[in-house]
């Protein structure tokens, strides 16, 4: 069996994993292998691609171990990369001033906070496009595709290898250095690897929710100023935090696969629009002794929707929730509910969420909605659709330094797979900030980080 070296192995092709290579290639660095299972290195770029430049979302600058000032400064040249594809095009404007801080004001009369990122998008209808473009920048990087890596060891002269199966067939890799960015698909397959190679990680919070469909009309006047609006609530009822997140007009609600469980997200296209709008309610949960597996806990909730939806996440229009009934195929559609106002675009089972949904949660969300009706009077129409379960699995944490290197030396990790970011802004300035690291560790140094 052929082992092959390299400077540097890059474990998923996600925003964290291509920003590294580009910022590595940058600087001259050079024998930089990506590894991913898919035939098309892209991770979850080729989704809807939001891009929200603010350090306050989809980030922690604390775990980063960054200033807001230094997020900025990475942010500048992310910026500088995606400008380059023109069908990414900037959706909201921060010279918006009025409209921002009159939003501002009216959420703080209901308790919420409301943040306006500065926000781009390019559409899943160009996922394709603007990854071919991104790769663009890889001129020395080799990409092993259909490659899934399997196992990782430490060998006795301090070089890693990866075991990996392609085609079927077992092959290996070596390099001194490897960065570890699987997103949330791979986040449990390295937890595993992590745990046998001692390398330290935790339980983090977790986002439990739902995803709102309701017709465009109600919304606009809110995604007309701010494309992806961040309204955060703490709730008086049980002082938790609910969060507004990922937010398409004019978009579609997507059924994940799970194998075990199905999850719902969302997306929009650039070319075609539908005519509602959806975006995620999410709360985060955190637990201590004498439990705090948060995975399992998610999963089971996951699950026991599975169960209930037949193979299929529940919906439930707003209508009959409001009066306490489960929605039902016969009159999901119901003229006379007003049921026709918004159309679903995806095909889940109507029933009841208050069944799989734990109360504090659906407390949460419900308050939460309540408020936001407030503010944008007419989200609650009786036509208005919750879907469930949205879960967010970035809940496995990894301590590490301040180039995101875990306590065994060599082994760095970025994107949501490792807690770092939460989104693809996020994912790819850790993947920045684990390159500069990584560039170190191969007893290189660099100059003008972030510049
Ligand atoms: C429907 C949907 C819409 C979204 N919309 C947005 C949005 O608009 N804006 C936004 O900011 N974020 C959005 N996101 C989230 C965004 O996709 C992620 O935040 C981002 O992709 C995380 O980047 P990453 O590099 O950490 O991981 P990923 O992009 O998930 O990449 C990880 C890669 O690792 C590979 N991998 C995993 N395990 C292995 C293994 N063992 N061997 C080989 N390869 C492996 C995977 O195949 C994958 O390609 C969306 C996600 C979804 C699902």
């Amino acid at each position: 069996m052929k082992t092959k070296n390299f400077n540097i192995l890059i474990i998923g092709s996600g925003p964290a994993g291509l920003f590294a290579a580009i910022w590595l290639e940058k600087v001259g660095m050079d024998k930089i292998a990506i590894i991913d299972r898919n035939a098309y290195p892209a991770g979850g770029l080729l989704n809807d691609g939001k891009l929200n430049f603010d350090y306050r979302v989809g980030m922690d600058v604390d775990e980063l171990r960054i200033t807001r000032a230094d997020a900025e400064k990475i942010m500048r040249e992310i910026k500088q990369v995606f400008s380059g594809f023109p069908r990414c095009r900037q959706v909201t404007f921060l010279d918006q001033h009025k409209e921002v801080l009159a939003l501002a004001e009216m959420a703080s009369e209901h308790g919420a906070q409301f943040i306006a990122p500065e926000q781009w998008h390019w559409g899943t209808d160009n996922g394709k496009a603007l990854v071919d473009y991104l790769r663009s920048y890889l001129k020395n990087t080799d990409f092993l595709l259909r490659t899934e890596v399997t196992s990782m060891q430490k060998l006795n002269n301090n070089n890693f290898r990866l075991d990996c199966k392609h085609n079927n067939k077992s092959v290996h890799y070596n390099a001194p250095v490897v960065l570890a960015s699987p997103g949330r698909s791979g986040a449990y397959w390295f937890r595993d690897v992590a745990r046998k190679m001692n390398i330290q990680n935790n339980f983090g919070p977790i986002d439990v929710g739902i995803r709102l469909e309701l017709n465009r009309k109600f919304y606009d006047i809110v995604t007309d100023i701010v494309y992806d609006p961040k309204f955060i609530f703490k709730t008086g009822r049980h002082d938790d935090r609910v969060r507004t997140f990922c937010t398409n007009p004019g978009g579609r609600v997507r059924m994940e696969d799970y194998g075990d469980f199905k999850l719902i997200n969302g997306d929009a296209l650039l070319g075609k629009k539908t005519k509602n709008t959806n975006f995620a309610l999410l709360n985060t949960i955190a637990l201590t002794k004498p439990y705090s597996d948060t995975t399992e806990f998610a999963q089971s909730i996951a699950k026991q929707f599975f169960l209930l939806g037949g193979g299929k996440p529940i919906v439930q229009r707003i209508g009959d929730f409001r009066e306490r009934r489960r929605s039902s195929q016969a009159t999901f559609n119901s003229t006379t509910r007003h049921f026709e106002v918004c159309k679903a675009t995806c095909n889940a089972t109507p029933g009841d969420i208050t069944l799989a949904m734990p109360a504090r949660i659906m407390d949460n969300l419900w308050e939460s909605l309540k408020s936001m009706d407030k503010i944008i009077p007419g989200i609650l129409h009786p036509s208005t659709l919750m879907y469930a379960p949205e879960i967010k699995f970035f809940d496995t944490h990894f301590p590490t330094d301040r180039f995101l290197e875990t306590n065994i030396k060599g082994v760095f990790v970025a994107g949501d797979g490792t807690g770092k970011s939460r989104g693809i802004v996020g994912a790819a300035i850790s993947g920045i900030i684990a390159a500069k690291g990584m560039l170190e560790r191969t007893g290189n140094s660099f100059k003008n980080f972030g510049e």
